[in-house]
């Protein structure tokens, strides 16, 4: 075990899935045309003035009641100035010093264990445009971005390992699709992640000196960066060295991490109240209306499923993995299908076929296709064997399980007479594994089973036939 502990805290930077920017009209959508949504709020035309938009406020106070956080009835927006060719005002309008919540808490399953890790702040802001650097030697700038709203979610000082880094990140974003505040794509940057790392004896109270990642688009990346960094920093301090205070970029071709700047400190941003924004009101009726508007959340899911239904930890993690899973499973439910034969199908061949899509799932075949594959199976019409053929049938099409069945003439062979002829066949040119089952060997029974399903191109009854078998093998005639 390393003599020291790593010390882990993440902001996570969300996207609020609005019509419209956080401060004006302007589409907020991803992908278009360069600087076509864009007007004089968002460019930072003087005279203009921006007004706050009310869905964005609303979706931010769904996350605050989420993840537990304590309101502030009233919090400012202030001006956070730098300069960048992607920030036109020449300052980001976010909350410093009165954000809109605070001391929140999630909790985070690792190793079969549950831990509390603490929020210590959400704020809202609007995000900066995006610079492309070194197309053909220029950099552009593109402002659909600029102004776009975020919340930013400040973890406490408290994970301990890149793992739990990673069931953090994990569960934040599932409890933000839930809530249809955000649409949780890494890649888009829809959901971005910077983590602070630091190392500290193993035992001692006092942090040590940080450094915070940036370039984490992929959870893959966020254990991967963590990993290095915690190995970077313990290589350093053994040596004699001191961290040094810095923002570090990860790069995934070298998996290591490589410094970008030194750290600034909060007042190089000359923050102060934004003069253009009065306060941020959250009347009580707002916060009964978001209290009311609340989803079942994914923790709360898997609790029930691991209450009422007999399902594994594994298959409640997956179905509550996104609120499109959760809909499929329990519209199922709806419909009749035993609690667990639904789970597993959706499991193994229901998502095989399914598409995720930010908010969005494509599911080849509806709940109902499922629910009627399965009652067949059930009532012994088909076997399993079937059931998978005529699932991948019912792929696509909208026809109905009963209808493809009938069409392709699937029924199960549960005829004696015709199965009989197929056992006989099977034992007559097996004699050595016969002998081998007389002679005490039964588990070669399977063995049997499968040449018959082969023989009847998979329509026979598999219990009707382990039955015929034992009947024969055993010298039992009908009795
Ligand atoms: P900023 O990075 O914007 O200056 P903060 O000072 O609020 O903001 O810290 C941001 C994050 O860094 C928080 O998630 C916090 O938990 C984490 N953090 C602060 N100090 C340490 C430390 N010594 N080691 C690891 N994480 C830290
Ligand atoms: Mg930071
Ligand atoms: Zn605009």
């Amino acid at each position: 075990m390393s003599a020291f502990e790593a010390v882990i805290g993440l902001e996570v930077h969300a996207q609020l899935l609005t019509q419209t920017k956080l401060f004006c009209g302007c589409p907020n959508r991803f992908g278009a045309e360069p600087n076509t949504h864009v007007c004089p709020v968002c460019l930072g035309l003087p005279g203009s003035l921006p007004v706050i938009n009310r869905e964005a406020v609303r979706l931010a106070l769904l996350a605050a009641l989420a993840l537990d956080c304590r309101l502030q009835p009233h919090s400012q927006f202030a001006r956070k100035q730098y300069f960048y060719p992607d920030l036109p005002k020449g300052y980001q309008i976010s909350q410093y010093e009165e954000p809109y919540c605070q001391k929140g808490k999630l909790l985070i399953e690792v190793d079969g264990g549950e831990r509390e890790i603490g929020i210590t702040r959400i704020h809202m802001e609007e995000d900066a445009g995006k610079s492309t650097h070194g197309v053909a030697g220029d950099s552009l700038v593109d402002l659909n971005r600029a102004g776009t709203p975020l919340i930013e979610i400040v973890s406490e000082p408290e994970l301990r390992s890149s793992a739990e880094a990673a069931a953090y990140l994990r569960e934040l974003r599932n409890i933000l699709i839930f809530l249809g505040v955000n649409d949780g794509n890494l890649e888009e940057g829809s959901f971005r992640c910077d983590a602070n790392v630091s190392i500290r004896p193993r035992g001692a109270r006092e942090l040590g000196t940080r450094t915070e990642l940036k370039n984490l688009n992929s959870f893959r990346f966020v254990q991967r960066a963590i990993d290095e960094e915690i190995a970077r920093q313990t290589a350093v301090v053994s040596g004699g060295g001191k961290v040094v205070q810095e923002t570090r970029a990860f790069d995934p071709d070298s998996n290591t991490t490589r410094s970008l700047r030194s750290k600034e400190e909060s007042h190089d941003y000359r923050y102060f109240p934004d003069p253009d924004l009065p306060p941020l009101v959250l009347s009580t009726e707002r916060i009964e209306e978001a209290e009311q508007s609340l989803p079942e959340l994914p923790r709360a899911l898997r609790k029930r499923w691991l209450r009422d239904y007999e399902l594994s930890e594994q298959a409640c993690q997956t179905l509550s993995s996104h609120p499109g899973y959760a809909r499929f499973f329990s519209t199922c439910i709806q419909l009749g299908a035993a609690p667990a034969k639904a789970a597993n199908w959706i499991l193994t061949e229901v998502l095989r076929g399914a598409s995720q899509r930010g908010l969005d799932v494509d599911f080849l075949v509806t709940p109902a296709q499922v629910v009627d594959t399965l009652a067949l199976v059930e009532s012994g019409e088909i076997s399993g064997k079937q059931a998978k053929e005529l699932h991948a049938a019912l792929e696509g099409s909208s026809r109905s399980a009963a209808e493809l069945v009938s069409e392709r003439g699937m029924r199960q062979v549960s005829d004696q007479g015709a199965l009989q002829a197929a056992v006989d066949a099977v034992l007559a040119r097996s004699q050595k594994q016969v002998e081998q089952y007389r002679s005490g060997k039964t588990g070669v029974l399977g063995y049997f089973v499968g040449q018959v399903m082969k023989e009847t191109r998979g329509q026979a009854n598999p219990k009707l036939v382990s039955q015929l078998l034992e009947q024969v093998l055993e010298g039992r005639q009908d009795d």
